[in-house]
Parts: structure tokens; sequence; C-alpha cells
């Protein structure tokens, strides 16, 4: 038996034949034009096909695994259509005078090495996803039917690989792939996402690399622990049966939990809301019986674009996010950029410290142009669903009543426009900073909530970086410093008979639940994959 560990990324047990994918040869081979009009023609035809393929995958992505999956390749439609992408290709066809596919390679190279520069695993998978639908088109150029549609997968195998992309997932007929196992990728990767909600286990291997020479060997994969097992021992086999009945049971009582309250056997209600950063949460949030959204990132939003994204892309965001919450709160966040999250296009100044700099609600006040487009956009969605504003980063409550004020503006300004929003829109703020904590009896009778950013409260409270790795045995989230700031914050909030909300990670700690109950905690807001835990563990509370 030969066992290689690595990264549990989508849990589960597969048992089955090792296959090797092997990619179709794509040789990016860089030639002279002469008419690079003419060439430029070519990449246009080759993009309007791809836009076309990626519509085709979308759509049988909703059939293998829902709006969830579909969303990763409308995105990747989007990408296609970012203009900054597009004359990034131009210009090198046109000035350099080259073929496309060197072209679209260049570029496609040039922004995957930026995206796996930056620290959090989630952009290296953006980099992945530019370089999956580069590669998509290329493919085209070159009459290259690529990836796994090729590999006649006709039983049933663990598909072994050092890399497979999302549109690579989306050609394989998913019946007969039992496990997926990659050297290559993150654990945030679009593929992951994939593998996760189409329920095939997967891992990333970490060291030593196998070849052919196992193909077609018998092997067991435990998505869960990272590992797999060649040729395992009858011992080995056992267990793995016994894990996989046993997962299977958890799955069906977790299922089961599916339009239940989530509610104490003595009767003490906590709803559970999900976290969303795009429109892909919001669907994993419906899949999972979200009671709302308690936080929707929009920095998400500008993060992902090459500028400001207007009042009417904004719009269609928040009525689409409200929409398909269909009435159920959506509470969205006002713009947090700064510190970890920068964009090309808004450049910040180099700060020592930007986690105590220039962000969040700062920025916000500080660029009323930005802040009221934003807040245009929110109230016109607000009359498609019920959302409610949330301000990031608050210290004061000068910056409440300054934000608000901004909120009110904005309103008149609709109104003297005949648009129409709510005129009740609810407005909360964050409680993530030792000071937000120390005024919120006053904060609380400004505002209709309070959710609590454990997240940045810990990095304050402590004094210890969030981002970095080497401080983690000193970023204590159960600190009795930073319970007692939740104990506090709670407190106030209803003195004044407001709301109080958690939205940071520590939501969905399972070993805090009876202690958020305790405090009175309203509402807990968590990866939409912790919803139905949160709700086993809440209903089993006496
Ligand atoms: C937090 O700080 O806990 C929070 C939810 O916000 P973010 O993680 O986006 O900073
Ligand atoms: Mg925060």
């Amino acid at each position: 038996m030969k066992v290689l560990t690595g990264q549990g990324i989508s849990e589960g047990i597969a048992s089955g034949k090792i296959l090797f994918y092997k990619r179709a040869a794509s040789q990016n081979e860089k030639w002279d034009v002469e008419d690079t009009e003419a060439e430029w023609n070519r990449f246009e035809t080759a993009r309007g096909i791809a836009i076309l393929k990626l519509q085709e995958l979308s759509k049988r992505a909703v059939k293998d695994s829902g709006q969830e999956g579909a969303l990763i390749f409308e995105a990747y439609q989007m990408l296609l259509q970012d203009p900054s992408y597009i004359e990034e290709v131009r210009s090198i066809v046109k000035e350099q005078r080259v073929n496309a596919e060197y072209a679209i390679s260049v570029v496609s190279q040039r922004l995957f090495a930026i995206f796996s520069e930056k620290k959090e695993p989630c952009a290296q998978g953006r980099g992945a996803d530019i370089k999956d639908v580069s590669q998509c088109v290329i493919d085209i150029l070159l009459g290259i039917e690529s990836g796994v549609s090729e590999l006649c997968i006709d039983q049933p195998v663990i598909l072994v690989a050092d890399d497979i992309s999302p549109s690579e997932i989306m050609k394989i007929d998913k019946e007969n792939v039992l496990g997926i196992v990659t050297w290559e990728g993150t654990p945030c990767s679009h593929t992951a996402v994939l593998a996760k909600i189409m329920g095939i286990p997967m891992m990333i291997c970490q060291g030593e690399r196998v070849g052919s020479e196992y193909e077609g060997v018998s092997a067991v994969m435990d998505g869960s622990a990272g590992r797999l097992y060649m040729e395992p021992d009858e011992a080995t086999r056992e267990e793995m049966l016994h894990k996989k009945e046993k997962a299977r049971g958890r799955r069906d009582r977790l299922l089961g939990l599916k339009g239940k309250e989530s509610i104490t056997q003595s009767g003490q209600k906590i709803a559970l809301y999900a976290n969303a950063g795009d429109l892909e949460d919001i669907e994993a949030a419906i899949q999972n019986d979200a009671e709302g959204i308690g936080l929707l990132r929009s920095e998400a939003f500008y993060l992902e674009r090459a500028a400001f994204p207007t009042e009417e892309q904004q719009f269609q965001i928040y009525k689409e996010a409200a929409e398909r919450m269909k009435g159920k709160k959506v509470i969205i966040r006002s713009l947090d950029l700064g510190a970890d999250k920068q964009v090309d296009y808004f450049p910040l100044d180099k700060e020592t410290n930007p986690a105590l700099g220039y962000r969040g609600i700062r920025i916000c006040l500080a660029r009323p142009d930005i802040f009221k487009t934003q807040l245009r956009a929110l109230l016109r969605a607000s009359i498609y669903g019920k959302i409610g504003i949330l301000l990031p980063m608050i210290t004061s409550v000068d910056e409440v009543k300054e934000s608000k004020k901004m909120l009110e503006e904005t309103k008149e300004e609709l109104e003297r426009d005949g648009v129409e929003f709510d005129k009740n829109i609810e407005i909360g703020v964050m409680i993530e900073t030792p000071a937000a904590v120390m005024e919120s009896r006053a904060l609380a009778k400004e505002v209709d909530f309070f959710s609590v950013g454990t997240n940045d409260l810990t990095q304050y409270t402590l004094a210890v970086d969030r981002q970095s790795p080497r401080l983690k045995q000193f970023y204590d989230t159960h600190h009795p410093a930073v319970l007692a700031m939740l104990q506090m914050a709670s407190e106030s909030a209803h003195a004044e008979g407001k709301r109080i909300a958690i939205c940071g990670e520590l939501a969905s700690d399972l070993e805090l639940i009876e202690t958020f109950l305790g405090m009175g905690i309203e509402e807990l807001s968590v990866a939409p994959s912790m919803i139905l835990p949160l709700r086993k563990k809440i209903r089993e509370i006496k």
C-alpha cells in the first residue's frame, strides 16, 4: 500500500481505479504576423466562440451543480469581456506584430503572476481562472478541443492530475469521477468550489508526485483527511467504508434540518444568516437554508473590477441579491476598502500600519462621491427585497452621524428625482474596534442593529495582526477580553432595544454557541456551509 498525503478539499470517501488525466498538448508558439488587423479579427472571433462555449458550460453547470456553479462560468464570460484584458491583447498583437495565441498567453501569464503574489489564497484562485479562460480562447485559435472531454471516462475512476481547471471539471462525465486528486491549486479555487458543490471528494497532495506507474491501480481516497491510499490493505479499505457510511448518515441528518427552526429545546431562537462575498455565495446561502444574508461584503464587487463600479452596475448586483433572497433580509456592508483590500484604480498611500490606516468608513466619509454612488445604488435596490446597510470600521458616534447625514441627503436626491426606495431601510454598524465597543451605548441610540466583526475586533483588542501566520498563536478568539467586548456590546444594544448579530468567523464556533445564547445575541452570520451544522448544535441545546 502506498499513501499520499495532502490537504482535504472536498469531503467524502472515493474508492476506485486511478486514472491519470492527460491534457491535449497546446503549444503557445510565437510567430510574426504581417496583417495585424486580420490577426486581431482572429482573436475577436475566437473570443466570441469562447463566450458561447462558456454560456454552454454555464447551462451545464446549472444542471450539475446548481446556480452556484453556473455563476463561475458567468464570471468567466465577464473576464473575457473585460476591456482592459482585451486592450492588452490588442496592443501586443498590434505593436509587437505577433500572433494572438502568444499575446493572450503573455497577458494571462502576467495576470497570473500578479494574483499569485497576493497573500490571500482566493486571489490565487482568480489567477487560475484567468489562465483557464485564456486557455479556452487559445485552444479555439489552435483548433484544439482541450481537456477531459477527449478523455472518455467509461468506468468509475479517481482522477489524478497536476491540476484541473474549472472548465475541464465541467467537461468530465461526473457519473464516473469518484474523486479528484491534484498537486496544484488552492482550497478556494473554483475547481475546489465546484468539487464541493458537486459532492466530488477532492484533495490537493503535498510532496511526492506519482506518475503513470500507478495508472489503473485500485485506491481509496479520503477527501476530508486528504489521504490517498493506493493498493490499500483490507483493514484500510474496511476503515474507509465505515467512515463513508457514517458520513452519509451525518449528511442525511443535516439535510433533514432544512426548513426547521434554529431553536434550543427550551425555546430560545437564534437566527442563522449567511455571509456572502458575491452572488455565488447567495446561491449557497439559499441551498443551505440561510434565514437571511447577514453580511454581504460589497468590496468584493470593487476588487474584481478595473475601475469603480458604476451606480448602475452596483444597483443590478444589489437588486439581484435582494430578489434572490425573496424578502429575507440582506445586510449589505458599505465599501470596506483599505488595509488588505486594495484596488489598482484607487491607489492608497503606503502606510506603516495599513490595518490602522485610511480604510473603511474613513475613505467613504472623505470621498462622498464614492460613498453616495453606493448609497444611491443600495437605496434604489431596496424596493426589490429587504436590504439593510452596515457601516464598517466605526470608531465614533460622529462617523455614524455623518454617514446618516449622507444617507439622508441621498434619499432627498432620489426623492427629488422621483426614484423609489425603502424609506425605512435599516442602518447598522459593525462593532469591530474596541472604540465602538466602548461607545456602544451611544452608537446603539443611532442605529437599528449591531453586527460584531470578531475578525477585526480580535485583531484590534489583542493588538495582533490577523494576517500574520506568525502571530497565529496570539490571535486568541476566545480571549476573555474579546468575549468581554462582545458582552458589553450586547448589553448596550439591548439597553437601547436594538438587535445584535455576530458576523465574524467566531460566529460559527460551535463551542461558543451557548455563550452567545447566554448573551442574548439574536443572529449569527456564517459561511453558508456552517448553517446546518450550527442549527443541529442549537437544536441539541437544552
Ligand atoms: C470582521 O472583521 O469580523 C468582519 C466580518 O469583516 P472582515 O472580515 O471583512 O474585515
Ligand atoms: Mg472587519
